[in-house]
């Protein structure tokens, strides 16, 4: 780490941070740059000293702190030899595996009709059952879900059809009836820095699908990753769902840039939800296939029978034969790009 003071800075200032430093069992050597006096502090931290920088920086007579480490440790790539793979039941993330596909209406209605949409899914290659049961809602007047009534169709329905039960918690008083039901526990984009629910799920054994925040950046949803990690939980998948811009064509701007980054980061999983990030059905097929080629492990997508009578999001659901389409589709992009196969797609 490297402290670089303004020209005018005072001796004992300089002292003081010094002293702050060797307090922190840095080893600690100064130099001086144009006119600048510097601090160049070195330490093998255990983990990243967030707070000590921003003391430093707190300095009316620093000009700037140099530390390149990173906020988080556990997830980050260089924790590991090898890409974590998460297996959850039936499905399985990461690795060299091919993308998982998560599918099925964004809330539980009937257990006939959940029942109807698993098997078609579970036909076209899904591996995992989507299906939500506490539904975040931007109105308090909005639908939030059938509650446990629909966690208990949700596991049935996943039995019967052999697929892996994913399903949201939104309250820390949940967290553990939530994961008796689910097979991945999906914490929701705005939930991501509900840190009492992050530590929560870090604290129970089922996998946690992690969900981009509409206003994270990468390192956020990072840190919001080492959270659940800290608490004895390493079975994390991230999940992009599309972040708020400008643009109003879409409900979300996927950013099918943070699948690649995000695997030069962590080693991680990493699915994407084209069906939050488009808002719209016509996107869903052209998202999933962008996030395939981009590396993703996988993709959860809204899929109903019948996606104009869906009670929630059904502009943005697609039909069973669509998701049979994408199926198909999407697993010969990532034969291509796996270097398994020269077929040449659309
Ligand atoms: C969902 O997957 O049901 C959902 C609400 O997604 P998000 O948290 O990404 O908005
Ligand atoms: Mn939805």
């Amino acid at each position: 780490m490297m402290v670089i003071f303004n020209p005018a800075a005072p001796k004992d200032e300089i002292e003081r941070l010094r002293a702050l430093l060797l307090t922190c069992g840095c080893e600690v050597r100064q130099s001086s740059f144009a006119g600048r006096y510097l601090l160049l502090a070195e330490r093998e931290w255990p983990e990243p000293p967030i707070d000590l920088v921003s003391q430093l920086r707190a300095s009316e007579h620093v000009e700037s702190v140099i530390h390149p480490g990173k906020p988080y440790s556990l997830v980050a790539k260089e924790s590991k030899s090898k890409r974590s793979v998460v297996a959850a039941g039936f499905a399985i993330f990461g690795g060299e595996e091919p993308p998982a596909l998560i599918a099925g209406p964004c809330t539980v209605e009937d257990e006939q009709t959940l029942l109807e949409i698993a098997r078609a899914v579970k036909t076209a290659g899904a591996t995992g059952l989507r299906g939500g049961a506490f539904k975040p809602a931007t109105s308090p007047y909005s639908f939030q879900g059938h509650g446990e009534r629909a966690l208990a169709a949700l596991r049935r329905v996943a039995d019967e059809t052999q697929l892996a039960a994913v399903t949201e918690v939104m309250d820390t008083r949940l967290v553990e009836t939530v994961s008796q039901y689910a097979d991945i526990v999906q914490v929701g984009a705005r939930n991501m820095q509900n840190f009492d629910l992050l530590k929560e799920v870090g604290r129970q054994d089922k996998p946690v699908l992690l969900k981009r925040s509409m206003a994270s950046t990468i390192d956020e949803w990072l840190c919001a990753a080492e959270y659940i990690a800290r608490e004895g939980n390493e079975r994390i998948i991230l999940c992009e769902r599309g972040i708020r811009t400008f643009e109003r064509a879409t409900r979300n701007t996927l950013d099918v840039s943070a699948v690649p980054i995000v695997k030069s980061l962590s080693h991680l999983p990493v699915i994407v939800d084209p069906s939050h990030a488009a808002g719209t059905r016509k996107l869903v097929l052209p998202l999933s296939l962008a996030a395939v080629a981009a590396g993703a492990d996988g993709l959860i997508v809204e899929v109903h029978t019948s996606p104009e009578r869906a009670i929630k999001d059904g502009s943005q659901t697609i039909n069973t034969e669509e998701f049979a389409l994408l199926a198909s589709v999407a697993e010969s992009i990532a034969r291509t790009v796996r270097g398994e196969s020269r077929v040449e797609v659309l």
